[in-house]
């Protein structure tokens, strides 16, 4: 089956780890992709290459998420190059983990543009473009909830807070029928959460399923709120952890 067929989806910060895989599945369920990154040039060209390659609509865009700017120039470029846009997954994030005396005023702006403000920037620009199926899925973490890791200060701060912009979204939108959701996803071994060493003993420790996620475990649950069968589901903070909160 098809089951994003007809669906045009953006998604974040997609060259590499979480956000790569989310492209890759969606595609492969019959969605139009357009991406966005900022630094990996080689490997958002290679995923483009992979998606092409096995029959999928794909478009990569350089567009940095720390300025707005460019966040809604890289949503007018999705609607020009896929014909609209339907889905809009923020997955652009940064984890500066530091304990807080060595944590700069600069990393903290940083931060807050990348994981919250860019959020709020394309969510505004994606507004005019989404109809009465349109969905908005932010991908959160679970350290919003719950912190077992010391210097985690900014980066649970941002998760939290795109926590409370998706309950506030969800209502504001509802009445036009557009879903907003964050997954508060759990360790995923990624570039920013290594399988081994002393963090992942410690992350494993505490999670049900006693071992990390993989990026497409994260990717079948957009593909599902991205969907059709999805439409009663919205402002959920949905954990996505292997059961680090239980
Ligand atoms: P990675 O570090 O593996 O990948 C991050 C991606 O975001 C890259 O494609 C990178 O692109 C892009 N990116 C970073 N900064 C910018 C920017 N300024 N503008 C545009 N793109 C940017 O991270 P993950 O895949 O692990 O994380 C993805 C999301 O999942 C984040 O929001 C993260 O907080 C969240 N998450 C991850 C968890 C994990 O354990 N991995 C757990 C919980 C949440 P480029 O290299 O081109 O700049």
């Amino acid at each position: 089956s098809v089951p994003l067929a007809g669906r045009r989806v953006l998604v974040t910060g997609a060259s590499r780890g979480i956000g790569a895989a989310i492209v890759r599945r969606v595609a492969g369920d019959g969605a139009s992709v357009a991406f966005t990154y900022s630094d990996s040039a080689d490997a958002a060209e290679k995923l483009v290459a992979e998606v092409a390659e096995s029959g999928g609509t794909v478009v990569a865009i350089q567009a940095d998420s720390a300025d707005p700017e460019q966040v809604a120039r890289s949503i007018d470029e999705t609607v020009t190059q896929l014909g609209g846009l339907d889905v809009l997954v923020n997955n652009a994030g940064i984890l500066p983990a530091a304990p807080i005396e060595t944590l700069t005023i600069e990393q903290f702006d940083r931060l807050v543009a990348i994981n919250i403000r860019s959020v709020f920037a394309a969510t505004k620009a994606a507004l005019p473009h989404l109809d009465s199926t349109g969905r908005i899925i932010n991908i959160g973490s679970i350290n919003a909830d719950r912190v077992p890791l010391s210097g985690m200060s900014i980066y649970a701060m941002s998760k939290a807070a795109v926590a409370g912009m998706t309950r506030a979204l969800a209502r504001e939108l509802g009445p036009r029928g557009i879903t907003v959701n964050n997954l508060q996803v759990g360790p995923t071994v990624t570039d920013m959460t290594a399988e081994e060493g002393e963090i992942a003993d410690t992350l494993r420790g505490v999670m049900a399923l006693g071992r990390l996620g993989q990026p497409h475990e994260v990717a079948s649950v957009v593909s599902y709120l991205a969907g059709p069968e999805s439409g009663f589901v919205t402002g959920a903070n949905w954990n996505v952890d292997g059961g680090f909160t239980v």
